[in-house]
């Protein structure tokens, strides 16, 4: 413990033995291509890597494919100072630096740190003392607090997105604005609205809107932007290449909250993102039954500035949930598939027949092709496709989907629409709504996402009853604007349950 408060940069973790047992992992699943135009390449693909990274069987004295569980606080030294890269569990754990390897690998902060180091001619990342460029914390909102107070500063000023997380909103103005002196601006950085104009914009007129209004929010002491995509619960995307490149343009960080996407679907780094956040206690658990947050970095002087936080704040999780987080990561691939096609199917069956028969209007699903689109939803579902990871877009490839194919493609597992209300009376009127959830019998009414059994809430009411009400009124969430989030169910049941809902809800007054 002594060492890492006067050491406050160093990483444990890559003490002699533990440095040699990480680069030889690092040999195989975890390295760069080191050679030709593939910097930015791993050696194996997401799936494998899903599986693999943080459970090698070299980490067991049994060879074991499990990773062990290490529970120890402390750790025994030979000599004074001399160990095995682990002195104290806060500040550095073998299963948590497990989980922490496979997250850097899952975002491609291990590629991009490797790729950063080597050019300050650090020839091996696994010596890095601040770790392998992904951290786990004890909740997303330890996270998002960690990464706040390390990139504002102090005095600084955030452009965020204007549907950020409440959670993720209240610490930029409750904490972040008494305790730093840190002003926050939010912004539409969504195609939905971009343009205003009604009239057929050009792809460029509308990319142009939404770089004016991120531009027209920054000042001389905005230190970073802050989006998440797709935004919460509206579901409306935020172009990361565009926005890192007005970051970029102005020398400021650029952090994307990639908890309704996950890994695999997007990658923010590789996009051009210099930090990612993100929640673990909804696709990355996938079980609703661990919290946990992460970041994820292939910048050096971020990602030491993050560990030292992490270090010093102690909100990390139990070695236990780290090891639980390795295990569900396995799935990640198959559970992220499977609720993406079932969230299509749901959409479709909104889109195509709720909203003809009156039951439901604006469905929101990134993938989903209307009949009849907006230039915007149309730029909004070509975002959609080359957002996507090149893991999950060669899957859907594969599967037979395309940019333009009939009825969209699976992207992600949340859709949110606005029921029908027999009377559409205030902006806070919600009985339709509320009997629509409280006759659903396979989703569960209830706030978070992600898991593998369905879940459906009145934001207006649960998740976003903090949101300042006009704030709520320009995002469009009323009392008729429901979230689902769809399971892993079978895809006929949940279709019908959704059906018999709005029936009962919407059919009946009719
Ligand atoms: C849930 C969530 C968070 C906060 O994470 P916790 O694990 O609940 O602290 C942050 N961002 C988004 C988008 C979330 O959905």
């Amino acid at each position: 413990m002594t060492a890492t408060t006067s050491t406050p940069l160093s990483h444990p973790a890559n003490g002699r033995t533990a440095s040699s047992s990480s680069s030889s992992s690092s040999t195989t699943l975890d390295a760069p291509l080191t050679n030709g135009s593939s910097a930015h390449k791993h050696a194996h693909a997401f799936a494998t890597r899903a599986i693999h990274v943080g459970s090698e069987p070299e980490l067991s004295i049994s060879g074991g494919v499990s990773t062990p569980l290490d529970l120890s606080t402390t750790y025994r030294q030979t000599r004074v100072g001399e160990h095995k890269g682990f002195e104290y569990s806060r500040s550095a754990n073998p299963t948590r630096l497990a989980y922490e390897r496979l997250i850097a690998s899952l975002e491609g902060a291990d590629v991009l740190l490797a790729a950063a180091l080597r050019e300050q001619g650090v020839t091996d990342p696994a010596k890095f003392e601040a770790g392998p460029g992904g951290l786990a914390f004890a909740s997303g909102s330890a996270a998002t607090a960690t990464a706040i107070q390390a990139l504002a500063g102090q005095g600084g000023h955030i452009v965020s997105v204007g549907d950020v997380y409440g959670g993720t909103s209240r610490y930029q103005l409750k904490v972040a604005g008494p305790l730093q002196g840190v002003e926050t601006t939010y912004v539409d950085m969504s195609y939905s609205t971009a343009g205003d104009g009604g009239e057929v914009e050009s792809d460029e007129d509308q990319d142009q809107a939404i770089v004016d209004r991120v531009e027209q929010a920054i000042r001389p002491e905005t230190k970073l932007i802050w989006a998440e995509t797709p935004t919460n619960p509206c579901l409306s995307l935020v172009p990361i290449r565009l926005i890192a490149a007005v970051a970029k343009r102005h020398g400021v960080f650029l952090v994307i909250d990639n908890t309704f996407a996950s890994p695999y679907l997007q990658q923010p780094l590789l996009l051009g993102a210099d930090l990612v956040v993100a929640s673990s206690t909804k696709y990355i658990s996938g079980h609703s039954d661990v919290v946990g947050g992460l970041l994820a970095t292939g910048n050096p002087a971020i990602l030491s500035k993050v560990r030292f936080l992490q270090n010093a704040h102690g909100a990390v999780p139990s070695p236990f949930d780290a090891w639980l987080l390795i295990r569900s990561i396995k799935t990640l691939v198959l559970r992220t598939r499977q609720q993406s096609l079932n969230a299509l199917a749901l959409a479709r069956y909104l889109e195509e027949t709720a909203v003809p028969a009156g039951l439901v209007r604006d469905v929101r699903y990134p993938g989903l092709k209307r009949k009849r689109e907006s230039p915007a939803q149309r730029r909004e579902r070509e975002l959609a496709w080359t957002q996507l990871s090149d893991d999950a877009r060669r899957w859907l490839v594969r599967e037979g989907y395309s940019v333009d194919g009939e009825g969209g493609f699976p992207a992600g597992g949340m859709v949110s629409f606005h029921i029908a209300s027999a009377s559409p009376a205030s902006q806070t009127e919600t009985q339709t709504a509320e009997r629509f959830l409280e006759h659903l019998d396979v989703f569960t009414l209830a706030e978070s996402l992600g898991g593998l059994e369905g879940l459906a809430e009145l934001p207006l009411l649960m998740t976003h009853s903090g949101v300042d009400p006009e704030h709520r009124r320009k995002l469009g969430i009323d009392g008729e604007l429901v979230r689902l989030s769809v399971g892993a169910e079978d895809v006929d049941d949940i279709v019908r349950d959704v059906a018999q809902g709005l029936a009962a809800a919407v059919g009946g007054k009719q």
